[in-house]
């Protein structure tokens, strides 16, 4: 088995960066090369049709089914001038992937002759066989109908020879299968709250988008020594394996010098990507060795989450050519920094303004502080939901492992800001004084801007922090799907401007306030009101866990906890007062969330006792009988006196039987518990069995292998150990 560990090396450090020529054309005219964008419709479709679609786009006009006939017969023109021969519709059922089942154009005609056909039917609604997709008890399996309808919002686009169309998923029953509906209804509300609110400031505003900057870091590893893993072939991280003794405490790979076998890698990813009209822009190393990030320019939030889907399927894809398995699991390595997928939002009009843009008159600053103080306040509300939104098995242990900000959701503004709104806390009761408003809007004309400038006012540490023209979200993990956390995020702002502007016109027609007052007033409470979710210190600090439980913040450390509260009331009424979900339908991705954390620790607690009875406990057994047969040489050489020679060796075959020991007894203790919670009916209290009563053992057996790991003879360790794996390049 060991050979198999050094044949790996030996490939991996035998392997050279492919070459990539780079394309005759330049990146700027492959871009959107693939996508059946606006001007490739332009060009294919009837105008008529043409305005349809943008109507339908920008205003959710429904599309009758003759213009769904002519974008069909365009986009099939399309595709197949790019020889694409396949078509399906690509969407994104709950299992946090994407989902595609490609139909040939090619139908036989019937009189021994064959034609392309693709109808305004085949692009508007699908039926997959979608039983095998997770959907919480929603269908019952004789009624696994499942439909994906076109989302004329996100453009098609090809990959390889195949059209993709993005569509929802929904059940027969028209309940949300997938991760666009909720996002797409939550979209909408955000719009159409922020929008009533931007008219306080300009009238002609008529639709708002949020946007959305993902930033996704990610782990590559070279596939022969990644294929020498168990636990990273099939649950994505290393479940065991001593830290090498040199990590990232030099901080040597931080935007250091990209090893050319990665920026290979990366070249090719971007430009696939750009060809799929997805704007990436940066990329550099991360934190941790073998660690990168990919970021592109934000967009609509529904086409970034799209992109962002997309993109983590062609960096797999591309990743094999490369020889490359590439990681997107937040911890794959303990000890080491984890990734995470800042989500970057903001809100944006169709008169081209950023509503979390400071600007530099008095009424552009006050529309600012409305849209800012309002998403601080929706934070400070529904800080637990968007807990929720970001929780899985994976990011558990991330979250406050001293890399990545805590499980405790809080605000960091900055110093200027937060100035600012003590300042506009402090302010007297009642309409303003003329001062006063004097005062103010001086205040916040000559202070904001200076936040522009100043951009290292930053705090790494914080899960929600303002920076600069938009709110960046770090909490999301690496391998989430950002539909989740964006959909909470939309929501909950989208529900607080409503309130809003409830107050703010109660004081206009019932309390003859001018409408600036009116805002100013309730902004002022809505500050008094959220105050503690701000938070300026160092997040990583244990002082702010004890601070932060003092001010009556959460702080779910788990998966289970931190979902719990998606089927508490309010949120099932939150949910239900905007039209984002049902609550069947919460309820089913409570269910399906439950059953995934269940389902990942269970195959962990698997993998686990595998690699541990089978691979490291026959590897123990055979050093220490190497050490047994040293132990008995001696003895025949030094008679009685053998002790002293042969004291260490004795020690050492002691310690081995120990941790042995330790990894039998504790692997069928896991197994036992396991069997337990296997027989709990309720999926909530399953869900904690697993927490709670089985993966204390991963560190327990962890700690035992990876002892073993530094005792035994490094020539006949199996595993391929922290350094081959992050640092052969
Ligand atoms: P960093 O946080 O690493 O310093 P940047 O300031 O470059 O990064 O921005 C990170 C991401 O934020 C990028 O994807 C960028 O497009 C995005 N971003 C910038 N402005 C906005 C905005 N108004 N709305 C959403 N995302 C934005
Ligand atoms: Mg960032």
């Amino acid at each position: 088995m060991s050979t198999l560990r050094f044949e790996a090396v030996k490939i991996s450090l035998d392997r050279k960066p492919v070459q990539i020529t780079e394309p005759t054309s330049r990146r700027s005219e492959l871009y959107g090369l693939n996508v059946f964008n606006l001007s490739s419709l332009k060009h294919f479709l009837p105008k008529d049709a043409y305005i349809a679609v943008i109507d339908a786009t920008n205003h959710g006009k429904k599309i009758d089914r003759k213009v769904a006939e002519n974008v069909a017969s365009a986009m099939k023109a399309w595709a197949i001038s790019k020889g694409a021969t396949h078509y399906t519709h690509w969407f994104q059922p709950l299992t946090g992937g994407t989902a595609e089942k490609h139909d040939a154009f090619f139908e036989p005609a019937g009189d021994g002759t064959a034609i392309d056909k693709f109808d305004g039917g085949q692009l508007v609604q699908q039926e997959p066989d979608a039983s095998s997709f997770p959907n919480g008890g929603i269908r019952n399996t004789f009624e696994a109908r499942g439909y994906s309808a076109w989302d004329p919002t996100s453009p098609a686009f090809i990959i390889g020879t195949t059209l993709c169309i993005p569509t929802i998923f929904v059940s027969y029953t028209g309940e949300a299968l997938d991760n666009k509906v909720p996002l797409l209804r939550a979209l909408s509300a955000v719009d159409e709250a922020a929008t009533e609110v931007a008219r306080y400031f300009d009238k002609n505003v008529n639709k708002v988008i949020a946007t959305l900057g993902w930033e996704q870091e990610y782990f590559l590893v070279d596939s022969a020594l990644a294929s020498t893993r168990p636990d990273l072939m099939m649950a994505g991280r290393l479940l065991l394996g001593h830290e090498a003794a040199k990590g990232q405490q030099l901080e040597d790979h931080y935007f250091g010098s990209i090893p050319e076998r990665a920026l290979a890698y990366m070249r090719e990813l971007e430009i696939e990507c750009i060809k799929l009209g997805v704007p990436v822009k940066t990329r550099h190393n991360e934190v941790a060795p073998n660690q990168f990030e990919l970021a592109p320019l934000f967009e609509e939030a529904n086409l970034a989450v799209d992109h962002n889907s997309l993109l983590m399927d062609i960096m797999s894809k591309v990743a094999g050519r490369h020889n490359f398995k590439v990681l997107f699991h937040e911890k794959p390595f303990a000890g080491i920094n984890g990734s995470g997928k800042h989500n970057n939002w903001s809100l944006a009009t169709d008169t081209g303004v950023n509503l979390l843009g400071p600007g530099k008159t008095p009424k552009s600053n006050l529309q600012f502080l409305t849209f800012f103080i309002n998403t601080i306040k929706a934070v400070h509300d529904n800080a637990d939901l968007l807990r929720a939104s970001i929780a899985s098995a994976n990011n558990d242990h991330r979250l406050g492992a001293n890399e990545a900000p805590p499980a405790i959701i809080s605000v960091f503004i900055g110093k200027h800001l937060s100035q600012v709104l003590d300042e506009l806390e402090n302010v007297s009761d009642g309409n303003l004084s003329p001062e006063e408003k004097t005062e103010l809007k001086l205040n916040v004309v000559g202070k904001i801007p200076e936040i522009l400038l100043d951009n290292t006012d930053r705090n790494r540490t914080s899960p929600f922090a303002f920076t600069g023209n938009k709110f960046e979200f770090r909490a999301v993990g690496s391998s989430a799907n950002c539909a989740k956390a964006m959909t909470i995020l939309n929501l909950i702002v989208a529900d607080q401007l409503y309130k809003f502007k409830i107050q703010v016109d109660d004081l206009i027609e019932n309390k003859n306030m001018k409408k600036d007052d009116a805002i100013f007033n309730v902004l002022r409470e809505l500050i008094k009101e959220s105050k503690k979710i701000r938070f300026e210190g160092d997040g990583y600090s244990d002082e702010w866990v004890k601070e932060a439980e003092g001010r009556g913040l959460s702080n779910f450390k788990t998966t289970p906890e931190a979902l719990k509260v998606m089927v508490h009331k309010n949120t099932l009424d939150l949910f239900e007062k905007h039209k984002i979900m049902n609550k069947i339908e919460v309820e089913a991705r409570y269910e399906i969330e439950l059953e995934e954390y269940i389902k990942k620790v269970q195959i962990e607690g698997r993998i686990l006792g595998d690699i541990s009875s089978n691979h490291v406990i026959p590897t123990a057994i055979s050093y220490q009988n190497k050490l047994i047969e040293n132990v008995q040489g001696l003895k025949d050489i030094f008679g009685k006196d053998f002790e002293q020679y042969a004291s260490e060796q004795i020690n050492l075959i002691k310690q081995i039987s120990g941790h042995i020991s330790s990894i039998m007894s504790n692997v069928e203790k896991m197994t036992e518990e396991r069997k337990i919670a296997n027989k709990i009916a309720h999926a909530d209290k399953r869900a904690d069995a697993y927490c709670n009563k089985v993966k204390p053992y991963f560190d327990i057996i962890r700690y035992a292998c990876d002892k073993l790991e530094l005792m035994i003879d490094d020539e006949i360790w199996p595993l391929t150990k922290y350094r081959e794996l992050l640092f052969t390049r």
